[in-house]
């Protein structure tokens, strides 16, 4: 068993009062108590700075919401990885799919990013996920695939060393359903395979998460999915004591080594 991984991904939520009203707590929390789980907070970007200043000497790390395939000129509004660098985040989510969505992000855009970020020595953060009306047509693994062999058609048979993949079914996002806990564990296993197979490759060298309405009810369950090795939690993340609870409960299945 390894550690678990929990990315707090805050989305388009926070303010300066939030970050002491939540992320100070947060950090009390972990510095008074054992808490195993390795912590990512993925704020909006313009709060990263002032997360780094707070995070600064805890084992809490910075995870950032986008990136740009650019590592500067003429491209306003966007943000670089050597940016992101310089306030001392070390994950960035790509392939979300709020982004997929909203921005109209595809498959090879998305690979680009996903690139920068491991050129970067980031570590990329990949969103996978079938819509609800692929789940229903029972295309879960398809979509999956999809995704996950644009990242290797653009970066090799290395692509997911020491990488970190989180699967997502876009409709378990922000709607409290969840799969069955036997389909997660049989799409978990599908992934860890196809890539393993891919990269030719015994060894995992890379991690799979699960994202999509984890909350302090539901994550116990998850975590007795051994195939998961952490989770992307969005709404849950926002509430004090919903978040304490879920990383307490993970901590529980870390091991001290
Ligand atoms: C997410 O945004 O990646 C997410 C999992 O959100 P929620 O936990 O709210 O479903």
């Amino acid at each position: 068993m390894t550690n678990k991984i929990v990315i707090a991904n805050w989305k388009l939520n926070g303010s300066t009062t939030l970050l002491q009203d939540l992320l100070k707590p947060i950090i009390n929390f972990v510095n008074s108590n054992k808490i195993l789980s390795t912590i990512i907070i993925a704020p909006p970007i313009i709060y990263l700075y002032q997360v780094y200043s707070m995070i600064m000497n805890t084992n809490i790390m910075i995870g950032a919401q986008n990136v740009d395939i650019h590592l500067n000129g003429a491209f306003t509004g966007e943000i670089s990885v050597d940016m992101l660098k310089d306030v001392n985040v070390r994950y960035v989510l790509v392939g979300h799919s709020e982004r997929r969505l909203y921005h109209h992000e595809h498959d090879l855009f998305i690979a680009k990013k996903f690139k920068i970020v491991k050129d970067a020595k980031l570590i990329p953060i990949l969103c996978i996920g079938e819509t609800q009306e692929d789940y229903h047509a029972g295309m879960t693994k398809v979509i999956c695939k999809k995704q996950i062999d644009s990242i290797f058609n653009l970066l090799g048979e290395q692509a997911f060393y020491n990488t970190i993949i989180a699967y997502e079914p876009v409709w378990a996002i922000g709607s409290g359903m969840i799969p069955k806990f036997d389909f997660i564990k049989d799409i978990f296993c599908f992934i860890k395979n196809y890539v393993l197979k891919k990269q030719n490759l015994n060894k995992k060298l890379f991690s799979i998460q699960y994202g999509g309405s984890v909350d302090e009810n539901n994550i116990k369950k998850l975590c007795k999915i051994v195939e998961i090795d952490g989770f992307l939690v969005g709404s849950a993340a926002l509430s004090l004591n919903r978040f304490l609870k879920i990383l307490t409960i993970t901590s529980k299945y870390c091991t001290n080594f």
